[in-house]
């Protein structure tokens, strides 16, 4: 892939912008297949990312790659905008079949969990009137400037908020004293909120994310969001459940929000909805969903080829038993890296569901403070020992786990121990800071 010298990497940061890197590491990829990519190198690479939970089902998996085939073998147009094509509305009619009952009214296409999430923020407040919106300190929500308005993630720092946006915290139970004090503390400001300056029936919707991912793999205390769903029934405020990262049977049930106990109004999927093919959707109720005519639509939204690969993300989901596989992998993976936080003092906490999991690295488990120089090299060394997987959290310091939900248990071995190799590297101080410094990641 060398032109005139130059490596793949180096053409890229010729040619590309950085303002849509979040780069780790010089990572040029070539080709995949399962867990595996290959590198411009020619080295195979373990993908404990799959591109951020994207690659649901692994790279080049052959059902995804025949239903996309057989989509473009005859294109039933690019898009849903002006014209029926079948695979969105196979794959609208399978995803009401896969909600609450409460939120089976109308599926709105997109390409990416970002315009989803605008989409609901928009039609929920013109829908019912209200102005207001809730959603969480460190939510990340997306990368538009609607989507970005409703999102409390530090790296949108100095981002316009939306007028109607109340942050509150999201429980942390390693920093807030565990699970059981920081669901109360989270819930009393919540209900502060509303008995102050936010008053309820102003309220469209509640945004939440079933695990707080970005904001550092968050796992919510167990009855914490049933508390919260009692708040915004009592207000007529509507639940969104963003599902984007770990739903469609990442944590081991098929909905992330199983997990909590409540049931949405809205889910929101995206990222391995498609399988790796930009795709997203938004389910909810027909008020909302149906709210109005043009009223979000972008040129190739309901496209025939995302949609069939869509379809097939579900098919084969089934067919494979992955949401099991997410479940019984997942916790061979969270019992391995258990493991590695007896032997590395780095390792402050393990925490996830199913196939998705994060490693929160601390440089003093007393005082808990975040690790995020040891962070960045931890990444950084993994990749020159063949795993890819990159870090998330408000303080960058949390390894995150979000496999191909076929991962096998050979390929946790194989994935646990490179990473025992780089944390052990990382602590005997063999990593170079300076060679992290040019990957500023997020
Ligand atoms: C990634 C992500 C989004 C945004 O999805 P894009 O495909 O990047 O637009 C929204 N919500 C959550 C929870 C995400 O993880």
């Amino acid at each position: 892939m060398s032109k005139g010298g130059a490596s793949l990497y180096e053409r890229d940061q010729q040619a590309l912008s950085k303002m849509s890197f979040l780069r780790f590491f010089p990572l040029a990829v070539t080709g995949g297949d399962g867990a595996w990519l290959t590198g411009d190198d020619g080295r195979r690479l373990l993908d404990f990312s799959a591109s951020w939970g994207a690659a649901a089902l692994g790279h080049s998996n052959p059902a995804l790659r025949e239903a996309v085939n057989r989509a473009l073998a005859s294109q039933a147009a690019a898009s849903h905008l002006s014209s029926a094509n079948l695979p969105a509305v196979e794959l609208a009619e399978r995803l009401l079949e896969i909600v609450p009952q409460r939120a089976r009214g109308r599926v709105w296409l997109g390409h990416s969990g970002s315009d989803a999430n605008e989409t609901v923020a928009r039609a929920v407040v013109a829908a019912t009137g209200r102005p207001r919106i809730i959603s969480f300190k460190g939510a990340y929500h997306g990368g538009t400037s609607g989507s970005m308005a409703i999102s409390g993630h530090p790296v949108q720092q100095g981002v316009p908020k939306a007028a109607g946006l109340s942050l509150v915290p999201y429980p942390n139970a390693y920093r807030d004293g565990g699970a059981e004090p920081a669901g109360k503390a989270a819930l009393a400001e919540l209900e502060a909120l509303f008995a102050g300056s936010v008053p309820p029936q102003e309220v469209a919707a509640l945004f939440l994310e079933p695990i707080q991912s970005d904001g550092g793999m968050l796992v919510p205390p167990d009855t914490y969001f049933r508390s919260v769903e009692a708040l915004c029934r009592k207000h007529g405020i509507l639940i969104v459940s963003d599902e984007v990262k770990v739903g469609l049977g990442r944590t081991g049930r098929f909905n992330a929000f199983e997990h909590l106990g409540i049931e949405p109004d809205t889910v929101v999927f995206g990222k391995g909805l498609g399988g790796g093919l930009p795709l997203s959707a938004a389910v909810g109720p027909e008020a909302i969903m149906n709210h109005a005519a043009a009223f979000s639509f972008q040129t190739v939204h309901g496209n025939a080829i995302s949609a069939a690969a869509g379809c097939a993300v579900l098919d084969t989901i089934a067919s494979d038993g992955l949401v099991a596989n997410a479940a019984e992998t997942g916790a061979h993976l969270r019992m391995r890296l258990e493991g590695l936080k007896q032997k590395h003092a780095l390792v402050g906490d393990v925490r996830g569901r199913g196939l998705a999991i994060g490693v929160e690295l601390v440089t003093d488990r007393a005082t808990k403070t975040p690790a995020k120089t040891e962070t960045a090299l931890a990444v950084l060394r993994a990749f020159e020992l063949g795993l890819v997987l990159y870090y998330v959290g408000v303080s960058s310091n949390v390894l995150e786990f979000t496999p191909p939900l076929t991962l096998t248990k050979a390929e946790v071995e194989i994935g646990v121990d490179l990473l025992d190799r780089a944390l052990t590297d990382v602590a005997a101080g063999r990593v170079d800071a300076a060679s992290a410094a040019a990957f500023s990641g997020w």
